[in-house]
């Protein structure tokens, strides 16, 4: 597999971009990987970058975007977070990935198991972690159930995976509510913005 060209870039949509992830995610679940001479990319990418997709996700070492959607050098913009939630320098990069550099599809994606949310489930402070943990606190706030204080803890894995999803949900809001750029591209079919999760115990990617 070759790495992308400004032509190849040029024929890819949103909805091609999306159906590229799931086949490279497939790939990754059936233990395959597409044909890529990696050092053959490096020397390919060198005068230029051409990817089609911008992924947003944690730093969890089990989480490496390009791994789970096997993809190559040049493919995707891989932006990193504990806990996959934006801010202004990271809507920047999306505003720079999508806008100059011509990728076609964000996606925000979220995992089981996530040790950023298990912290925010558990009001955890420690040093500048504490100011990162509370920009996952709107989305503990906003999982209603359980009632039960006892269990809305890191030991309740169910309702750790469900701030998850939220969490994934709350940040697609705010790229609509906080960066006109992306939401006019989107709404022109120039892009996609999309939320997933990834299961730490399958290698599955869930596209929602
Ligand atoms: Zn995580």
């Amino acid at each position: 597999m070759k790495a992308h060209t400004k032509e190849t870039q040029a024929t890819m949509t949103p909805e091609k971009s999306l159906q590229y992830l799931k086949e490279g995610n497939k790939r990754f679940q059936d233990n395959l990987k597409a044909n890529r001479n990696l050092l053959e990319q490096v020397n390919d990418t060198s005068d230029g970058q051409f990817p089609f997709a911008t992924i947003l996700s944690c730093i969890d070492s089990r989480v490496s975007a390009e791994l789970v959607f096997d993809q190559g050098l040049g493919d995707i913009f891989s932006v990193r977070i504990a806990g996959n939630f934006v801010n202004e320098d990271i809507l920047g990069s999306m505003e720079f990935a999508c806008k100059l550099a011509g990728t076609k599809l964000i996606v925000v994606l979220g995992h089981t198991s996530c040790g950023a949310i298990k912290g925010a489930c558990d009001h955890a402070e420690m040093g500048n972690l504490t100011k990162l943990i509370e920009k996952i606190n709107p989305a503990v706030n906003a999982v209603v159930e359980p009632k039960d204080e006892s269990l809305r803890t890191s030991k309740n894995l169910d309702f750790v995976d469900e701030v998850s999803k939220k969490n994934v949900e709350l940040t697609i809001e705010r790229i609509h509510s906080e960066s006109p750029i992306l939401t006019e591209m989107e709404k022109d079919g120039e892009i996609k913005i999309v939320g997933a999760m990834y299961n730490i115990n399958t290698g599955a990617v869930e596209f929602y």
